[in-house]
């Protein structure tokens, strides 16, 4: 967006624009700002893609924590949303485009990295990198992540390339980057996740497991850097997940209609407001946007430096235990989002309370009675999360 200067005069400037002490504080604050349904901006009449801000999300309090997290911390798995049509999904994912943190980024075709060498050698890259290494060259540049959407009509063709009918002779050439090629580095969001073929769910599944995935047509063959962030989201009413699928997601976030009547209206005139015009709407949200932006890149620059301590570590695993998860994806995805939570809070040490505040979004849906009917169970899940973790931390053994 090229308007970073936004030009409300002071007396429309939403209130919230004051000292940030955290994400986390600002995504509270943020999220109770009312809507103002006059505004002096024109809008501009160009058919841009604005997209919904992400701080005008009334409530949906999980759903945006889990997102952020997802983008502070990109080893904790990715996101799946699970809810019924006209939930916000799909515009939550999308308002992530003006949150999205810097990333590294390979100038070559195949992808190649600075860390590729450091860690195996001139040969983990191609020889023209390989060169450009020897001379001192970078093979990178710091962008900002993408938000790459796989389309549900997609082909396996289009998800993981194949010949380029149009490419000159050289061999590797000729094949054609996928989607997975183009996700990497970035957030790969898929939509009705569960209406995909098996064989292209499997496809985004072992890339995203891998980092990297290998595309052979007769003779030729290439491999791809494909490390993305999965966010993905589904209607349970049109199918379910195999459960195989559902463990390689990290996070999962019921995502409810809005239950209370003040929210609904809410969210009815803020969606009104960004629709009469878009530009203007996005303007008003734009200060608090560019803070939260910088705050999650802060997070993500600051992530190594947070330690798990031994008594949240310990309590973490009791808990995965207690509740018969045999996944090792759960302990991942707990201590890494729990990290991300305490970053997100300007701390460097995991304590008990942010583990509690992202187990039930870690381990909800990794229980095989709970997959089956999750829909009528996702409250007495989250309960019992929270329920064996307490008896856990007090010492009565709960969860027996
Ligand atoms: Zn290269």
């Amino acid at each position: 967006m090229k308007n970073e200067e936004k030009n409300l005069s002071p007396a429309e400037e939403p209130e919230l624009i004051k000292n940030v002490g955290s994400l986390q504080e600002l995504l509270r604050r943020a999220s109770g700002m009312s809507a103002v349904s006059e505004t002096e901006l024109e809008d501009a009449g160009i058919a841009e893609n604005i997209p919904f801000p992400f701080l005008a999300l009334v409530d949906q309090t999980e759903m945006k924590l889990a997102l952020l997290l997802s983008l502070v911390n990109p080893n904790l798995g990715g996101v799946l949303l699970v809810g019924p049509r006209g939930t916000g999904k799909t515009t939550a994912v999308r308002s992530l485009i003006d949150l999205l943190p810097k990333t590294k980024r390979s100038l070559c075709f195949y992808g190649c990295l600075e860390e590729d060498v450091e860690a195996g050698g001139m040969d983990a890259v191609c020889p023209d990198c390989a060169e450009k290494f020897g001379h001192g060259e970078p093979l990178s540049r710091l962008e900002k992540v993408r938000l790459v959407e796989l389309p549900l009509n997609s082909t396996m063709e289009d998800v993981v390339g194949g010949l380029d009918p149009r490419a000159e002779v050289h061999d590797r050439m000729r094949l054609k980057r996928g989607i997975l090629s183009r996700a990497d580095r970035n957030l790969l969001y898929v939509d009705e996740v569960n209406m995909l073929t098996d064989q292209v769910v499997d496809a985004i599944l072992d890339a995203a497991a891998q980092g990297q995935y290998t595309v052979r047509r007769g003779a030729m063959s290439a491999t791809y850097r494909s490390d993305f962030t999965l966010i993905g989201s589904m209607n349970p009413e049109e199918g379910r997940l195999r459960p195989q699928i559902m463990d390689r997601f990290g996070l999962r976030v019921i995502v409810e209609g809005l239950k209370e009547k003040a929210d609904r209206l809410n969210a009815y005139q803020r969606s009104r407001a960004y629709q009469e015009n878009k530009r203007a709407f996005w303007g008003r949200y734009w200060e608090e946007t560019r803070l939260l932006r910088d705050e999650i890149q802060a997070c993500r620059d600051g992530l190594n430096e947070v330690e798990l301590p031994d008594q949240a570590a310990q309590k973490g695993l009791e808990l995965i235990e207690a509740l018969e998860i045999d996944s090792l994806r759960a302990e991942i995805t707990l201590f890494e989002s729990a990290r991300a939570y305490a970053i997100a809070d300007s701390r460097k040490e995991v304590t008990l309370e942010d583990v509690r505040a992202v187990a039930p979004m870690a381990l909800r849906l990794r229980q095989s009675p709970f997959i089956e009917d999750y829909l009528h169970d996702q409250n007495s899940e989250t309960e019992l999360v929270l329920d064996t973790l307490d008896g856990l931390i007090t010492g009565s053994g709960g969860g027996e």
